[in-house]
């Protein structure tokens, strides 16, 4: 079947361009998949300006649009197995990691399909009663989305159901390392009813599809998830045509742990935070930030477990983590282990590639912990993005949140204690858009999720997440008007 979507027809590529996805667990081949181009991309945008211009898409209400969202959330339920392999396969994480994905989207579909009934606008009061003033929010139009690889379903997800919701027609540019999910996603928003033209799919890569759907004069809004490199050009792409610009860029996230902790919850998510999904997280706890007098105690119980982690084949219920998504990101990967090194950070653990040969095929590289390291080092500035922690110690409450707000980035932040009033101090005064009291991950569909700083602008998730896809209309209707008689009375 082809994999490019255009104007409600699976088509493809116009050059006949194609590419292999392959498993990151032991390279072999998943699928082959169309690979499109820059006139793919143009095809994609005239679709969708057609349908949001002269399509029924625009008559829709609010109510059958979340119909619409409802029904993808049953559709994804329907398929959640089938999709959790195909993540797992795209990706390597586990099915389990895959299946919690399926249902988080869901409840993201879910979400959005209240929200877009439960948003009729406002009135204002204008402060006279012959006037009616309100404020309606429509759709912006045309909107490019464009996903990395790490979460493919959820981050392409959080950008399609709020982009539905808020009534906009859409191309979808996922990343080419993993488009499988993508697909199928496109494929149940088809099923469950949307008209030809909202969402079209155009496979291919960020220097060709993604920036020409980037540079086109009829995209009215770029929402990006990736790499903060990408994130510049993009934004500074956008503003030549003055696009609304979405970014997520990923964070360098603090995980601060105090004396009064509880210990064994604390080192046990201290792990999940820097180690799930082999630390390909744009909120992955990767600075772990703990009180002096229980570094020593902390990070020898950390490394004792981290070595214990089961690596392997993301398919097998006994794995526990699977491998990074391409040889190219273990190089980068990599290439920080030699970074801490040389900058005097101590390895304590890990920091090279695992020996099993059961393994070699794979992506695969064994958590790593450095120990003695300072906010100064590019070990604890820079997004590793691989199964990489660094840790710092603090002596008090101010000095943690000066550590953990030494970094130009400002995703997400944790702080563990059982000091109510200090964990508030802490949260209050960390500039990171989440930021976790006594855990470490969780975010709602509910709760907005963006960065501060470098790690983005814009939010999504929450209601500020369906405003980034809205344009505010205010109408102003004067029901007594009489002459003014300003000018030549
Ligand atoms: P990128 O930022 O390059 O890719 C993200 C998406 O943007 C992909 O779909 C990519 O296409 C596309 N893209 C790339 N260049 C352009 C462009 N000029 N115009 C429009 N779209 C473009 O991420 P990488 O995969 O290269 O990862 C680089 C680093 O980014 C990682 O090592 C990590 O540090 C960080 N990252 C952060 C994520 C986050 O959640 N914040 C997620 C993933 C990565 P394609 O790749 O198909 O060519």
């Amino acid at each position: 079947m082809p994999t490019l979507f255009l104007d409600g027809r699976w088509t493809s590529a116009s050059a006949g361009g194609t590419r292999e996805v392959v498993n990151p667990y032991d390279r072999s081949l998943v699928r082959t998949v169309d690979e499109g181009e820059e006139t793919d991309a143009h095809a994609a945008v005239r679709a969708a300006r057609r349908a949001f211009d002269h399509g029924q898409w625009r008559g829709w209400t609010a109510r059958r649009r979340a119909r619409l969202l409802r029904r993808v959330a049953e559709l994804l339920q329907r398929d959640r197995a089938e999709i959790a392999r195909l993540e797992t396969l795209d990706t390597g994480k586990t099915l389990v990691e895959g299946g919690i994905d399926v249902d988080d989207v869901t409840g993201v579909f879910e979400y959005y399909a209240a929200r877009a009934e439960s948003d009729p606008g406002r009135l204002v009061d204008a402060g006279n009663p012959a006037v009616r003033s309100r404020v309606l929010y429509e759709p912006v139009g045309v909107c490019a989305l464009i996903a990395p690889w790490n979460y493919p379903l959820l981050q392409m997800s959080w950008k399609v159901a709020p982009a539905l919701a808020a009534g906009n027609t859409m191309v979808l540019k996922p990343s080419e390392l993993t488009p499988l999910t993508t697909v199928k996603l496109v494929e149940l928003v088809a099923e469950a009813g949307a008209p030809p033209g909202v969402v079209n799919l155009v496979l291919g890569s960020g220097a060709t599809v993604g920036a020409a759907l980037v540079d086109s004069p009829e995209v009215d809004l770029v929402s990006f998830t990736g790499g903060l490199d990408t994130g510049r050009a993009i934004m500074s792409a956008a503003a030549r045509t003055v696009k609304k610009v979405a970014l997520e860029l990923g964070g360098k996230n603090p995980n601060i742990v105090f004396a009064d902790a509880d210990f064994e919850a604390a080192v046990d998510y201290a792990l999940l935070a820097v180690f799930f999904h082999a630390g390909q997280v744009c909120s992955a706890g990767t600075r772990l930030v703990v009180e002096e007098s229980v570094h020593e105690r902390f990070v020898a119980e950390l490394v004792a477990r981290a070595e214990r982690i089961r690596l392997g084949n993301g398919l097998d219920p006994d794995t526990e983590s699977g491998p990074l998504v391409s040889a190219e990101h273990r190089e980068k990967v990599e290439s920080y282990v030699d970074i801490g090194v040389a900058e005097g950070a101590r390895l304590l653990t890990g920091g090279r590639r695992p020996d099993d040969p059961a393994l070699a095929q794979g992506f695969f590289y064994l958590p790593t912990v450095f120990d003695g390291c300072r906010s100064d080092m590019r070990v604890v500035q820079e997004e590793t993005f691989g199964p990489i922690l660094s840790v710092e110690r603090f002596s008090d409450a101010e000095s943690a949140v000066r550590i953990g707000n030494d970094t130009t980035y400002g995703l997400a932040a944790g702080v563990w204690t059982g000091d109510a009033r200090k964990a508030e101090y802490v949260a209050r005064g960390l500039r990171h858009g989440t930021v976790w009291i006594n855990d470490f991950g969780p975010y709602l569909p509910q709760a907005e999720w963006g960065g501060f700083k470098r790690s983005g602008v814009g939010r999504e998730l929450g209601r500020a997440g369906l405003a980034e896809y809205q344009e505010a209309k205010h109408i102003y209707e004067n029901t007594a008007v009489e002459p003014q008689r300003w000018f030549a009375r």
